[in-house]
């Protein structure tokens, strides 16, 4: 099938390349669960099950991973190191092109990153895009072929909140991102004229838990240990994860807070529902300087202090709310996450709204068309 025998290795090395120069994501990381993808925190911190990657609800399953990206991961993770030193190793066997062009991509690649830093992304890269995979079959072409998958994997992975990756473009970027562009129920919304009833009280139950920490690229991320929950609509929820936005995503009434805290909640089921609790500025919060104190030096290391936090830390005294239906804020958008607005804010300081500021000046995706979309709130 491929005129050169080294070109099985090429995917394997390209993507660990490109996966070492951007942020796993959230779970297609970001909203959210959005985020990164939520990692076992260890034993020794929580006696915990691993904690599952909140990526999508249940109207958007997680995609299968395909035969050929399963492969291909299966190939690429435990070469993906070693894949510059096959590339010298076999300078006779390969076309000076390509070649050339591996050695280029090396250096480049040596250049930008630690290999500390390398060997981390590769082991927290996302699975291949089968899309992607394909492609790369089709790299023994010649220069051409990469210099296109190169561009193509960019075009699929850099998503940002300003210039080419910005939130306009998320929809294009990748095919699982769709509904980026073409859903009618995403989020955050500007939350305006809801209906006002009798809402049932999310009953919360948190507890201190073990708890591990990540810059993914997009935002900083906590990932919680097993054992919190919330229950609405007679449907328990596990705490998976949460993480911040500057300023907040949603707005009231047109307002929106100096940032807002996601917590990321997932049901056995997978459907997923998210609080959000907006921040101003006021006191400063004990909870939010212990994630400060123990943020990671570099994107996508993860650190994993010793001790608990206790997430009843960042929910405010009163506990009414707005609800809706919406979706993820970051790719891949899925729909069918219901929404928990806390309307009561939380204070962090000045200091610690400055902290977050240095790291994200920005990281809040537009507001999106409510499309008539119910909007309950409580009395
Ligand atoms: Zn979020």
């Amino acid at each position: 099938m491929s005129r050169y025998p080294f070109t099985q290795f090429i995917p394997a090395f390209l993507i660990a390349a490109v996966a070492c120069a951007v942020a796993p994501m959230a779970a297609h990381g970001s909203d959210d669960p959005h985020a990164a993808p939520a990692k076992p925190i260890p034993a020794a911190a929580v006696p915990a099950a691993p904690i599952a990657t909140p990526k999508v609800g249940k109207e958007s399953p997680p995609a299968p991973e395909s035969k050929a990206a399963a492969q291909s991961k299966t190939a690429a993770q435990p070469e993906a190191k070693d894949a510059p030193r096959d590339a010298k190793s076999g300078p006779t066997a390969t076309p000076q092109e390509v070649a050339a062009r591996i050695a280029e991509r090396l250096a480049a690649l040596r250049t930008a990153k630690s290999e500390k830093n390398l060997r981390e992304a590769t082991a927290h890269r996302p699975a291949p895009k089968k899309r992607m995979v394909e492609k790369a079959d089709g790299a023994a072409d010649g220069k051409e072929a990469h210099e296109d998958m190169h561009k193509d994997m960019h075009k699929e992975t850099h998503w940002s909140y300003g210039g080419e990756g910005g939130p306009v473009r998320w929809g294009e970027m990748n095919p699982e991102w769709a509904k980026c562009s073409t859903g009618n129920r995403q989020s955050p919304i500007d939350i305006r004229s809801g209906i006002k009833v009798d809402l049932e009280q999310i009953a919360f139950d948190y507890k201190p838990s073990g708890f591990s920490i990540i810059d993914n690229g997009h935002t900083i991320q906590v990932n919680l240990g097993a054992g919190n929950h919330i229950t609405v609509g007679n449907r328990m929820y596990e705490l998976v994860q949460f993480h911040f936005h500057r300023p907040s995503e949603e707005k009231i009434d047109g307002r929106s807070y100096d940032m807002v805290a996601h917590l990321v909640h997932k049901d056995a089921s997978g459907k997923l529902a998210v609080v959000a609790v907006l921040i101003e500025r006021g006191a400063a919060r004990k909870l939010v300087q212990t994630v400060w104190n123990n943020l990671p030096l570099e994107k996508n290391e993860t650190v994993t202090p010793a001790g608990a936090l206790d997430m009843n830390g960042i929910l405010p005294t009163r506990r009414e709310y707005y609800t809706y239906m919406g979706s993820l804020t970051t790719p891949p958008c899925s729909e069918g996450v219901l929404w928990m607005v806390m309307k009561e804010p939380v204070a962090v300081s000045q200091d610690q709204l400055d902290i977050f500021a240095r790291l994200y000046q920005m990281n809040a995706r537009p507001i999106q068309l409510s499309s008539e979309r119910l909007v309950k709130e409580s009395n």
